[in-house]
């Protein structure tokens, strides 16, 4: 499942066929639109220089935690202080709206930059954690994917992004691993 914390994080993109070509699309306008149309953010395109530097840091620490996550392992405390500096940046609006047959309260960005939106995904990756959910964490296993994702299914063992591209992909390599090991022997 695509969170707006896992889709940012996967602006650092790895060629998951293994021709090690990497991109990172962070500092990208093409990038910037589609993220931003994704997830129905307002900011301005494209991001300035400086701003972008902030974004890539913000990743890099976020990219840390996801990966201390996906191993088992618990965020330190000041991981939270780190997070809080991030949710600071960006106010909220209230706002209560019917939900099919319910009310709910819905937080309303206010900024219409990029630190709103560094806010809004330290926002969605706290409610993962708020969730008690940071254990559904997942890297890629293929090695040379490495996507970040949010593991929805039931059992919790989802091992690739997705089955039908690195989990074949990884399968035949299986495959041709051990027909080599068995031409050896
Ligand atoms: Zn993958």
């Amino acid at each position: 499942m695509e969170t707006l914390w896992s889709d940012f994080l996967n602006s650092e993109w790895h060629d998951w066929k293994g021709s090690g070509r990497s991109e990172d699309r962070l500092g990208q306008e093409k990038w910037q639109r589609y993220f931003l149309t994704q997830w129905q953010l307002p900011a301005p395109v494209p991001a300035d220089e400086d701003t972008v530097a902030a974004m890539r840091s913000f990743r890099e620490r976020l990219h840390g935690m996801s990966v201390r996550l996906a191993a088992g392992k618990t965020l330190a405390e000041e991981d939270f202080a780190y997070l809080n500096s991030i949710l600071d940046k960006g106010a909220v609006k209230r706002r209560i709206e019917p939900e099919s047959g319910s009310v709910r309260m819905r937080l309303l960005g206010v900024g219409e930059n990029w630190e709103q939106v560094m806010a809004e995904v330290a926002a969605s990756f706290a409610e993962t954690l708020i969730r008690g959910e940071g254990a559904r964490i997942r890297i890629c296993e293929n090695p040379d994917c490495r996507w970040i994702f949010y593991d929805d299914t039931r059992n919790r063992t989802k091992k690739y992004c997705d089955h039908k591209m690195c989990g074949n992909l990884m399968k035949v390599r299986r495959f041709r691993a051990k027909r080599r090991e068995e031409g050896r022997s």
